[in-house]
């Protein structure tokens, strides 16, 4: 925990499976510290469609388009969210916390007010839980 503070991530939650705000400052593209010192979660992740791709539970092409949706929609959220100056410059994960907090709230005027970045939060929460292999609900 020391050495990643030290690294300069940014630690979220503690404790012995801690998280760090994503996109990581080392993320340039691909990672910049490979070969260096990483949080062992990094050495063990995996992407999830790929393992899907090595399992022949999808195709490359399958798993390219849901990581291109993912992406699309992860701008598309951020866009829109722009509009609204309580969101500017947040990053996806810490919008998506917010309009859901206020969803969780039942603040009619503010779903009302974010309806369609709400309705984007949907899908998109949707389709990663289709990559991390969560059933839909029914
Ligand atoms: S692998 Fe880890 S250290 Fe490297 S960019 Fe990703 S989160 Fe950062």
């Amino acid at each position: 925990m020391a050495v990643a503070a030290s690294k300069g991530f940014s630690v979220l939650t503690e404790g012995p499976g801690f998280n760090f705000e994503l996109p990581c400052h080392f993320f340039k593209g691909c990672c910049s510290i490979y070969d260096q010192y990483k949080p062992k979660v990094c050495n063990g992740y995996f992407c999830k469609p790929l393992k899907k791709v090595n399992n022949n539970k999808l195709t490359f092409e399958e798993a390219e388009l849901q990581i291109r949706k993912t992406l699309s929609l992860r701008q598309e959220i951020i866009s829109l969210a722009s509009d609204f100056a309580e969101f500017k410059g947040m990053q996806c994960y810490k919008i998506v916390d917010n309009v859901k907090a206020v969803l969780q709230a039942g603040d009619r005027e503010a779903m009302r007010r974010y309806g369609k970045l709400l309705l984007l939060i949907i899908k998109f929460e949707q389709l990663l839980k289709e990559i991390r292999g969560i059933p839909k609900k029914v």
